[in-house]
């Protein structure tokens, strides 16, 4: 899986100062299981070190300007970050992590000023707002908000199930290759948006029998916008549910019994879905329920991210 990174947070001094912002869950944890390209618009720009930039807003026009001096400097920022934005779409990306708050990176976290010098709010950098225009279906997130673990398990849930689906594109995939691919992520698309899940479905059943280029082009939107999706603790207290339902007859009962107040502790935030989810997966395993043990909800990333262990990963 290859992702595009802030430079500064792989650790590059490339920040107006010199400094970095190295992140070490990116490079350490996520990093066993990607590779990275990192890109920095501003040091192509101005190179490093350079004066601070901020985004300002002047009649309905969104320029960058420099914070020393007052200089605009939107003409080089913007023709650097279409360069960057060139480069990038060389490679097959499965996201992008930006760095936060910075008038080139920040996803929607850069402040942007009036001339007067009040900060009116926030908006995207120059070179995120590029990227969301390009991709408007890749995964992207901030480095700032990923230290939440709940947005953390969704973003890293929706990188490996894009790059699943890039790599079943890539594979020239039949229409049962698609039926399968669609049949093991029920409970993962169920848990992100049921009625997506249900419009996929209905892609998949092809009642107007649309040529499989057609079908595939409709699946891949569907299935690309229902995994940026984020999931709730609700719905997946009905995911958890119905994959129970699928061995209600095997179970005695205390085994039911510890199944359901394992769910039941979930939902009341005082134990993690690690632990439903292993106890599904344990009895699935026991009562060699195939179905389920195929379902890529139960392990969505590899499993050594432990990101399902949180308690705050549900929201
Ligand atoms: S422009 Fe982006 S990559 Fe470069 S230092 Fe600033 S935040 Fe980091």
């Amino acid at each position: 899986m290859t992702l595009a990174v802030s430079a500064c947070l792989l650790g590059e001094r490339i920040r107006f100062d010199g400094g970095h912002k190295h992140d070490r869950f990116i490079t350490d944890e996520l990093g066993a299981f990607a590779e990275f390209v990192p890109f920095c618009p501003e040091h192509l720009a101005f190179n490093t070190p350079r004066p601070s930039v901020r985004l300002v807003k002047i009649a309905d026009e969104i320029q960058v300007h420099s914070n020393k001096s007052g200089e605009d400097l939107t003409t080089p920022l913007v023709q650097q970050s279409h360069n960057e934005l060139f480069r990038l779409r060389t490679q097959k990306l499965c996201g992008i992590i930006f760095k936060s708050k910075s008038p080139s990176c920040g996803l929607k976290s850069a402040k942007l000023y009036l001339e007067n010098g009040y900060c009116e709010g926030k908006e995207d950098g120059v070179f995120a707002h590029l990227c969301r225009e390009h991709y408007p279906l890749l995964p992207m997130e901030e480095e700032g908000r990923l230290e939440d673990a709940w947005l953390r398990e969704n973003f890293i849930m929706q990188l490996f199930a894009y790059d699943r689906f890039e790599q079943l594109k890539a594979s020239n995939p039949t229409f049962n290759d698609l039926i399968h691919f669609h049949t093991i992520h029920k409970f993962m698309l169920q848990a992100k948006d049921e009625q997506l899940y249900r419009a996929l479905g209905n892609i998949t059943g092809n009642h107007d029998s649309l040529p499989l280029e057609t079908i595939f082009g409709m699946y891949e939107f569907g299935f690309k916008t229902a995994i940026g999706r984020k999931s709730s603790i609700k719905r997946t207290r009905n995911v958890l549910e119905h994959m129970a339902g699928f061995f209600k007859n095997d179970l005695d009962k205390s085994e039911k019994e510890i199944l359901h107040s394992h769910i039941q502790d979930y939902t009341d935030k005082i134990v993690p879905l690690i632990l439903p989810l292993s106890t599904i997966h344990l009895y699935a395993k026991k009562y060699d329920t195939q179905y389920l043990l195929n379902q890529i909800f139960l392990d969505p990333y590899p499993k050594s991210l432990a990101l399902r262990s949180a308690i705050n990963s549900g929201k």
